[in-house]
């Protein structure tokens, strides 16, 4: 497993790869690596000749207010967890891919500001730039992404869609902790107490399952039960619990078969995200 900071360095070691018909499979990561990213790396491994994982914490991604310096990184550490399992992995710096002058951004419209999106302004813009300049780079024939993202999931499939891109484009399930929480590089900020109390998400997303498995088709009222439920924990603080299409995001009034199910809750000052697929029987 090789490790490479330049753009032009990763893309010679690849090209005679590419030459020899050898498959890319392409894991985009920001680092503090977890098996929710171990999931997706061992899938890649699984379907393609070579593997190459980037971590980089994008700054694009963060606003002004976020944890884009606290954010947690580890190279070596990371490069344990992906010995055996990856071939590459492309750790650039922010002056690689942002060089002075940078100018160009990516935005989906209609996906960007919704959701996530409202909260965290620029966001996705900044997801879509990065993941644009990545995939140019590593020119992969597939991509993994994780469910555990699920706006940026269908914001990825639709810009690669849209645009082109030359790849295919996987969505893995989500990776959790023993007791349901979903694994996230953020919950490292949880306190012990909060810790405990971030279950809350989960345990609200699988009692919304039993009410769509019940037969409950009204949103506003899966919305309600789940918003009283998780408001009962002090340290939580909701951002949003949405019930939407789940190709289009677009709220859904009624469950007809089956509808996106997705939160955000803060605990105590950190943001968490989960989902879930709210499926009428
Ligand atoms: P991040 O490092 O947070 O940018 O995540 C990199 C990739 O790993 C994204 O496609 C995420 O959706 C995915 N990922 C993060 N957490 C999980 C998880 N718990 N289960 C599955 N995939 C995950």
């Amino acid at each position: 497993m090789k490790i490479i900071k330049k753009i032009d360095l990763l893309r010679k070691d690849l090209s005679p790869l590419k030459l020899k018909g050898r498959t890319i499979g392409f894991v985009p990561t920001m680092g503090a690596l977890h098996n929710g990213h171990l999931s997706l790396v061992k899938c890649a491994k699984k379907e393609n000749d070579v593997v190459v994982v980037s971590i980089f914490v994008n700054p694009a991604q963060f606003s002004p207010h976020e944890d884009f310096k606290k954010y947690p990184r580890d190279l070596k550490k990371d490069a344990k967890a992906l010995s055996g399992f990856c071939d590459f992995i492309f750790a650039p710096s922010v002056d690689e891919l942002y060089p002075d002058g940078f100018s160009s951004f990516v935005e989906i419209k209609g996906l960007n500001d919704r959701l996530c999106g409202q909260s965290r302004k620029g966001h996705f813009r900044g997801v879509a730039t990065v993941v644009t300049k990545l995939l140019n780079i590593v020119m992969p024939q597939r991509a993994y992404f994780g469910q555990k993202d699920a706006q940026q999931a269908v914001l990825i499939k639709k810009m690669t869609t849209d645009l082109n891109f030359p790849v295919k484009i996987s969505v893995l399930p989500i990776i959790r902790e023993p007791d349901g929480l979903a694994m996230s590089s953020r919950n490292v900020y949880l306190s012990a107490k909060e810790r405990m109390d971030a279950v809350v998400l989960f345990q609200a997303i699988k009692s919304a399952e039993r009410l769509a498995a019940q037969g409950m088709r009204d949103s506003g009222k899966i919305v309600k039960v789940l918003t009283d439920f998780i408001s009962r924990k002090s340290s939580a603080c909701i951002d949003y619990v949405e019930i939407v299409d789940p190709d289009e995001l677009e709220p859904v009034k009624a469950i007809e078969r089956k509808a996106l199910l997705l939160l955000a809750v803060y605990i105590g000052r950190t943001r968490l995200i989960d989902n879930t697929v709210l499926r009428i029987k």
